[in-house]
């Protein structure tokens, strides 16, 4: 029981963040999907999670959620 807790708290959270395929109040910067190369928005503290990743040289750590379904929860940024 207190597993299945967690898990809804952690989903609850990353709903918090979750990107929209049209910009939105909360969601106003745009941002590709690595994988299918869609463009998504996000939130300023994603959207700046984001970038400096790109920043420092990483590859793009934005996932969409369809892609990320199909990867499987290990994936998550
Ligand atoms: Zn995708």
């Amino acid at each position: 029981m207190v597993k299945v807790k967690e898990e809804l708290d952690a989903n609850r959270a990353e709903a918090a963040m979750q990107a929209t395929r049209y910009p939105t109040d909360r969601n106003q910067f745009d941002v590709y999907c690595d994988m299918c190369g869609e463009v998504f928005f996000v939130n300023e503290m994603t959207f700046e999670k984001i970038s400096a990743a790109l920043r420092e040289g990483f590859d793009n750590p934005f996932i969409c959620d369809d892609c990320r379904n199909e990867l499987g929860e290990t994936a998550y940024l």
